[in-house]
């Protein structure tokens, strides 16, 4: 056996394995050195996903003929100037991408330091040795990659289909673009230009919120709220959703560190913890969260690739984020995602898909006949009733012009016409149709409210409350309510009796396979305990047996809920209606239901009226 030091292209090669993961990850690093090159414009070029070619263009510092030779050198870098690693500012200081890269591929870097008039180009093939020339250049950097991994092959094989790769590479430059809104981002093939971010020139906090627009799309702009918070010296900001915008996994959830994009398994499960019981436990948050953490209190050299954190003291940061996120969601109150009044206007405008301009109507009044075309159904009506040779105007008899008035609903009577709940967001009850939904007028729309949802949201933020305050009140049945159950439902709903006492069910037993209902949760109304304590040894049957039944709240208040008064089906009149819309707005978290669905749509008037061509 004989011992010897490895040549600079196997070390490179090496690095290159953990540095250089696939293109996504020289996209990444390229695009960091242009950042930490003060760039205010970065042009990048991805062929085949990448692997035929990566170039990077920028007009930040440049380099000298000097610093071009020294930049593809291991562990050459110009950002610890003392050697301090406590005291990083940069999203490179490791002085390893350039000669990783270098040591697989074939790499031209060209560049014109500003302030000069000369440029100079330096190639190396697979590690071999530099050449260095004279070039024509602007000021600034442009690096070319081709041909990656040619020099390792087991990894070329270990390439994904092109779209797969293009798609990292374009998550590497919008996740770095997400935190520097101020520089100028473009991606494309060389022909075509796919991903166009001009610089936002804003005040901070709006720059960002617009940059995350173009990036996540006008929906999370819509639906997210602005966080904020700081605690010694760690400041938090940044937008998230509200819980109605919704993802299946958690690829939405963006989390940055001093402007470097993070992958943490801390934060994640810090952004799944505030979203807890306004989400459904498989669907995730869209978030973008920024930290600003004093160096000296961070690691970032957990990994070469440099995207892991690890924090002084994780539990203070932790505790900012939950507190942060939960504060804003709080505050946003009864608001809910843009998206379910979008949907719904989409499935309403006749044969149309979002982003089409709306219908004119040929002097702006609609025919029968004319919205028949675009009702099938409706159209078959006609048909079949003859209606349709003689389309005219609708009319109203007089008895239904105001459908309110002709029901003779609590509505009516003194004081009803100064309507005081127009002015409110939710609005003023009118109308409950199918026994299900609350048709409200707002000051300017109207709100459909899915009277279940929001039932079950209600109770669901009345037990948390009351929970805090020492225990849920109760109700005493008049006449106790003997179930019959069978035998391992009635010891799976006796075994948590203290814990659903605290929740305000008070059950005894009550012979073989039978229990006694005593007391209810009072704020449920007239309850169905019948139903309830069946349903409810049926889910425990489903929940986790070692977490408390306080954990799994979202479960059985949407099972209590699904038993109370307001259940969907149960006529409500006015005076409830309104009832229930005055409490949704005082009530945190009322957009949604414990699933992330919206508890209501608001259809603004403007786009009714678009709706029916008036506009
Ligand atoms: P690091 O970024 O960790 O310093 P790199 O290998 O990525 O290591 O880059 C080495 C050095 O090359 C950098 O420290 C920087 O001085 C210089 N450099 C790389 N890219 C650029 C660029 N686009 N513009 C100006 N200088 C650059
Ligand atoms: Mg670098």
């Amino acid at each position: 056996m004989s011992i010897r030091l490895l040549t600079s292209t196997v070390v490179n090669r090496i690095a290159a394995g953990e540095v250089i993961e696939r293109p996504a990850s020289a996209v990444k690093e390229l695009v960091e050195n242009s950042l930490d090159a003060g760039a205010t414009r970065i042009d990048v070029i991805i062929r085949e996903g990448g692997r035929t070619l990566i170039s990077v263009t920028d007009d930040g510092a440049g380099m000298t003929a000097d610093e071009l030779a020294l930049a593809v050198q291991r562990h050459a870098t110009s950002k610890l100037p003392d050697d301090d690693l406590t005291r990083i500012h940069t999203l490179g200081f490791r002085g390893e991408a350039l000669p990783s890269i270098a040591a697989v591929s074939r790499l031209t870097i060209t560049s014109r330091p500003r302030n000069t008039d000369t440029a100079w180009s330096i190639a190396i093939e697979g590690g071999q040795e530099p050449t260095l020339q004279p070039a024509a250049h602007s000021p600034g950097t442009c690096v070319e990659v081709r041909d990656l991994f040619f020099a390792t092959p087991a990894r070329l094989k270990f390439l994904k289909a092109v779209s797969t790769e293009t798609t990292h590479a374009t998550e590497a430059v919008t996740r770095l673009a997400m935190a520097h809104p101020h520089v100028a981002f473009s991606l494309g093939d060389g022909v075509k230009t796919k991903l166009k971010l001009p610089a936002v020139t804003s005040e901070r906090e709006d720059a960002r919120l617009s940059r995350l627009g173009a990036i996540l799309g006008r929906e999370f702009q819509d639906s997210s709220v602005a966080v904020e918070a700081e605690r010694e010296d760690v400041r938090l900001s940044g937008h998230i959703g509200l819980p109605t915008l919704n993802r299946r996994n958690s690829s939405m959830q963006f989390l940055f560190v001093n402007g470097r994009p993070v992958r943490d398994r801390l934060l994640y499960g810090t952004v799944r913890a505030a979203y807890h019981g306004l989400i459904a436990s498989d669907r995730h948050a869209m978030v973008a969260v920024f930290l600003d953490v004093p160096t000296d209190d961070l690691d970032v050299n957990v990994h070469p690739m440099k995207t892991e954190v690890r924090f002084r003291d994780a539990a203070l940061v932790r505790g900012l984020v939950v507190g942060a996120l939960k504060r804003a969601l709080a505050d946003a109150g009864f608001r809910t995602a843009t998206t379910a009044s979008n949907t719904a206007l989409d499935a309403m405008r006749p044969g149309m898909s979002s982003g089409m301009s709306p219908p004119t109507y040929p002097g702006g009044s609609a025919s029968i006949a004319h919205a028949g075309r675009h009702f099938p159904a409706f159209n078959e009506h006609l048909a079949r009733t003859g209606m349709a040779e003689a389309p005219r105007p609708f009319d109203f008899p007089a008895s239904m012009a105001d459908p309110v008035a002709s029901q003779g609903s609590p509505a009516e009577g003194p004081g009803a016409h100064e309507e005081p709940g127009l002015e409110l967001p939710l609005g003023t009850a009118r109308a409950q149709v199918h026994l299900t939904y609350i048709v409200a007028q707002s000051a300017d729309g109207i709100v459909i409210v899915d009277q279940h949802a929001a039932h079950e949201r209600l109770v669901y933020e009345r037990i948390t409350q009351a929970l805090d305050k020492g225990g849920v009140s109760r109700q005493g049945l008049l006449i106790p309510e003997v179930v019959d159950l069978d035998g391992p439902a009635a010891e799976r709903i006796l075994a948590r009796a203290d814990e659903l006492a605290a929740l305000g069910l008070l059950i005894e037993p009550f012979g073989e396979g039978a229990v006694v209902v005593r007391e209810v949760p009072a704020l449920l109304g007239i309850v169905d305990a019948q139903g309830l304590v069946r349903d409810l040894a049926d889910d425990l049957g489903e929940m986790e047996e070692a977490l408390a039944l306080k954990d799994q709240l979202n479960h059985v208040c949407s099972t209590m809920a699904c038993h109370g008064s307001v259940r969907a089906g149960r006529p409500l009149n006015v005076a409830e209606m309104n009832a229930l819309l005055r409490e949704m707005e005082r009530t945190p978290h009322s957009g949604q239901c414990g699933h992330g669905r919206p508890t209501y749509v608001e259809l603004k008037l403007g786009d009714i009226e678009r709706l029916f061509g008036r506009r």
